[in-house]
């Protein structure tokens, strides 16, 4: 395997959605680490959603974006604050986008998250049920054309399309890409020997920023992304 570091989204990627890893997925990567690849979560999600999904399998966690990076044993590498003026002009597109929405939700104090380095706005509920928040908008759809309707636009914080109904704001260019590549030079790793599977590669997708940083490989959920890594072990 010519790879020595792999990097992960999480929901949707590894896991369903704010669920812990199969037993099956946690072998798989055991594995990997076993034989000395690092695994490196990059999620949208905060760092102890992370270890709840990781069921203790021993990961580099690089939550809100990258923004908040900490290693296992080693502790906190860095954390991202966004000011409250950057908070305060993400959560009045949070309410203009809102304003467009007529749906109804479970619990409306489950949409807004401010995680610190990141605002997470759920369109439906950031514990709602895994099975509705998929039905809701698990092709994007939705929140591609909310996006479309109502631009972001704002000089220091940007918007991407995250999980399975989020929209997470965060420091503009302080995405998953920019913070693969700080990590990879934190550590002075080679990028040759990095890959990153993803289900949001696409433009507006919260992966989409890790293209032309690292070699990258699509999935379409949790499945697809075990097969591929085993697949991977084979090469
Ligand atoms: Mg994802």
């Amino acid at each position: 395997m010519k790879y020595k570091h792999l990097f992960f989204d999480m929901d949707g990627t590894v896991s369903l959605t704010r669920n812990k890893i199969t037993p099956e997925m946690k072998l798989t990567l055991q594995q990997y680490i076993d034989d000395g690849i690092d695994i490196i979560i990059v999620s949208g999600s905060h760092n102890e959603q992370m270890t709840y999904q990781m069921d203790g399998v021993p990961v580099l966690k690089m939550g809100q974006n990258g923004n908040h990076a900490e290693h296992e044993t080693e502790g906190e590498i860095w954390c991202e604050i966004l000011t409250p003026e950057q908070k305060s002009k993400i959560t009045e597109h949070t309410k203009a986008v809102w304003a467009e929405c007529s749906h109804v939700v479970p619990n409306e104090d489950d949409l807004f998250e401010d995680r610190g380095s990141q605002i997470s706005f759920s369109l439906y509920g950031h514990n709602a049920n895994v099975v509705e928040k998929k039905a809701f908008d698990g092709d994007f759809m939705k929140r591609k054309a909310l996006l479309e309707k109502v631009p972001y636009e704002c000089d220091e914080t940007e918007v991407k399309i995250g999980g399975s109904t989020t929209f997470d704001y965060f420091k503009k260019g302080y995405n998953k890409g920019y913070n693969i590549d700080k990590i990879i030079t934190h550590y002075g790793w080679n990028k040759e020997d990095c890959l990153f599977y993803g289900d949001a590669l696409f433009p507006g997708g919260n992966d989409e920023t890790v293209v032309g940083v690292i070699e990258t490989v699509a999935v379409e959920d949790e499945e697809d992304c075990l097969e591929k890594l085993k697949d991977l072990r084979n090469t």
